[in-house]
């Protein structure tokens, strides 16, 4: 809503402030007569607003940077496809639980955008209120490993040809649920553990429903048999990035309207 001056007499225009504003509705008291309609403006935005716009798309920028800099693949299957998979991390603790890392996560629904990822960030108890639920969006529970995926692979940058690739597993309830019972099976739990993935159809998860176990191995054995790869669990508070209420905003959420994200092409399956 804009302020709007109520009636002034073309006297006081001018130099001489105002002497009245009210807060006024656009279709109200003003017939528009006294002067000449301009096209309003309203894009461009001029002192304070403009300060805040550039603050704002200078955090997006940097979430943008962000997103760039930590290039963590998401493991990823495509529907009825298989792949060979050596869990890093997910050991038992000591009551021989699934030791594992998780927070809510919001997907946003924008392909173009290869589906941009945010953690919530939501936590009432300390008066945080996310800007992404607050924009409609509904978080999931995430359960996260690190995964060394068998596969070799070329990098288009060096074209070199590379063995296997250290990689984020993202697991929502179901698959976790699948996982925890397969990590009780074994003394380390999912440490070193190979499976192979299958996913069986495109409603299936895309991480794979079905994991069918290999064997298992240690990490000192996988990274003698992928001496490309660093074969250890990722650092997720390194990968996993989580945003302040602020850089949310500013990359368009907190309203039901705009529930936009990242940039378009920031990169291929790319995570965080
Ligand atoms: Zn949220």
């Amino acid at each position: 809503m804009a302020l709007k001056l109520n009636k002034i007499p073309k006297e006081v225009k001018g130099d001489t402030k105002p002497t009245k504003l009210k807060v006024g509705s656009n279709k109200s008291d003003d017939s528009g007569s006294e002067k000449p309609k301009k096209p309003t403006h309203s894009m461009l935005k001029k002192g304070k607003a403009a300060k805040e716009a550039l603050v704002a798309e200078q955090q997006a920028a940097q979430v943008r940077d962000e997103q760039r800099e930590n290039q963590v693949f998401r493991f990823y299957i495509k529907p009825e496809a298989e792949r060979v998979i050596s869990f890093l991390d997910g050991g038992l603790d000591v009551d021989g639980d699934l030791d594992s890392v998780c927070y809510y996560e919001h997907t946003i629904n924008n392909p173009a955008q290869k589906y941009p990822k945010y953690v919530c960030i939501n936590d009432p108890a300390n008066g945080v209120e996310c800007p992404v639920c607050a924009s409609g969006n509904t978080p999931y529970f995430a359960t996260v490993f690190t995964v060394l995926t068998h596969e070799k692979w070329i990098s288009k940058k060096e074209k070199k040809e590379y063995e296997g690739s250290i990689q984020l597993f993202v697991a929502k309830t179901g698959v976790a649920d699948k996982l925890r019972k397969k990590a009780k099976k074994h003394e380390h739990g999912l440490v070193g553990a190979t499976f192979e993935v299958s996913r069986t159809n495109a409603d299936a998860f895309n991480v794979g429903d079905d994991f069918d176990f290999v064997q298992t191995n240690t990490l000192e054995e996988l990274a003698e048999m992928f001496p490309d790869c660093e074969v250890k669990p990722l650092d997720y508070d390194e990968v996993i990035k989580v945003h302040s209420p602020e850089e949310l905003l500013a990359l368009g959420f907190g309203t039901a309207t705009a529930a936009v994200g990242g940039e378009a092409g920031v990169d291929e399956d790319a995570v965080v």
